[in-house]
């Protein structure tokens, strides 16, 4: 196995716990690297750190798969690693539902693993861990015997890995529109031509957050997608139901899932611009009980993340003028840039614009089948605001 030996200055951070090696962290590497490989990690004196996978041509050169010398990667090591993911969230009481496996934090880097009851979505977004695609689905199978794999890998990232963009079954085809249960409802899911994976999971605790808060309101949901938050809040007792999402196929499965769940008297989805609506309507004097936005991430560059801070202020500002005092805004931001003291600070500014307070009720991120770790900070990339505004 290659060896790639780091300079002096950079070994200790990667000590720590964080899995990527750039290349301007490299010394030397005992022979030329070659896309995919496997290679040993090694201090600048020679200190044993951990094996990971390798893509010359990537910013990141090395990603970490162990820090145990002795184990091998083979096709038993994915089935060991993807039985422990499990075991983790069957301990959290994820069954039905979850991130089985959520990359990075769970030392399978650039793996994305979701599971909906028998079927499971992957996504190999780095080189080194695509070329392991056929074990991962082998130990899919051996673990879980599931109904159905499909691989959502058309994914622009990919691209800077030198791999094409792709989706497709990796299991005999079925018919890729399933459906799940969260929190007692019933959720049409998309597996082939849905957003990312088909569906958000990670918001799936937060979804039961707003449980009371929306009982006998008038509730606006912005960047609605599929009605998930909005076919909780029908369900939780809101009187109405607004949902505006941009994408046309996003709100004709949002009117099938109030549909399935019995609540399309309560729910109105429809397909708009939200920065548009809420505009206006925050100007024709509209009022809610309760704003709930999840806009998508709005950058993944440093270079544009002005404009991300700029966006979440306006649809913010926005979703502010629209709440009726006492009532609350739940707002979240899954752009990774933004850290959380900066999405709270983005918030006091459009509260203080709009001559509004908040109170802070709850703020979260992610439900825990996406666990954080500490060391790598873009594990922790969702925030998940409530707040009275007064
Ligand atoms: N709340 C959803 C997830 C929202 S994802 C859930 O819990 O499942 C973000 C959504 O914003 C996507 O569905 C995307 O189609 C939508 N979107 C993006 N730009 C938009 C815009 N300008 N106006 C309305 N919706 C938009």
């Amino acid at each position: 196995m290659n060896k790639v030996f780091l300079k002096k200055r950079i070994s200790r951070r990667i000590e720590k716990g964080h899995l990527w090696i750039f290349g301007n962290e490299i010394d030397h590497t005992e022979t030329s690297l070659q896309p995919g490989e496997l290679a040993e990690v090694f201090t600048h004196d020679k200190k044993f750190i951990g094996k990971g996978y390798v893509n010359p041509s990537s910013q990141i050169v090395v990603r970490l798969l162990t820090y145990n010398r002795e184990e091998e990667i083979n096709d038993s090591f994915f089935i060991q690693r993807i039985l422990k993911c499990w075991e983790f969230r069957k301990k959290l009481g994820y069954i039905e539902n979850c991130r089985l496996v959520f990359g990075e934090a769970d030392m399978l880097p650039q793996l994305i693993v979701d599971k909906f009851n028998d079927y499971f979505v992957i996504q190999t977004l780095a080189l080194g861990i695509d070329r392991w695609k056929p074990a991962i689905v082998k130990a899919l199978h051996e673990i879980f015997a599931p109904k159905g794999i499909y691989e959502r890998n058309d994914v622009p990232v990919r691209e800077l890995e030198g791999l094409p963009q792709l989706k497709g079954f990796l299991s005999k085809p079925f018919n890729p529109r399933i459906l799940i249960h969260e929190n007692g409802l019933r959720f049409r899911v998309d597996l082939e031509n849905g957003q990312k994976t088909g569906y958000f999971l990670d918001q799936q605790d937060n979804r039961r957050r707003i449980c009371h808060i929306v009982k006998g309101a008038e509730v606006l949901g912005a960047f609605c997608y599929t009605g998930a938050f909005e076919v909780h809040a029908a369900y939780y007792g809101a009187r109405s139901v607004v949902g505006l999402d941009i994408s046309e196929t996003a709100i004709q499965t949002a009117r099938e899932n109030a549909a399935l769940n019995g609540l399309s008297a309560n729910c109105h989805f429809d397909t708009a611009n939200a920065f548009d609506v809420l505009k206006k309507w925050s100007k024709e004097g509209r009022r809610f009980d309760v704003v709930m936005l999840d806009p998508p991430a709005f950058t993944k560059s440093r270079e544009t993340l002005q404009n991300a801070v700029t966006g979440y202020k306006e649809i913010n500002l926005r979703g502010i003028k629209l709440t009726k005092p006492g009532g609350f805004l739940v707002t979240s931001s899954c752009t990774n840039l933004i850290r959380p003291e900066v999405f709270l600070e983005i918030l006091n500014k459009a509260a203080s614009d709009a001559g509004r307070r908040l109170r802070q009720v709850t703020f979260q991120s992610q439900s825990g089948d996406h666990p954080i770790v500490w060391s790598m900070e873009n594990t922790h990339y969702l925030k998940f605001l409530i707040a009275e505004v007064e």
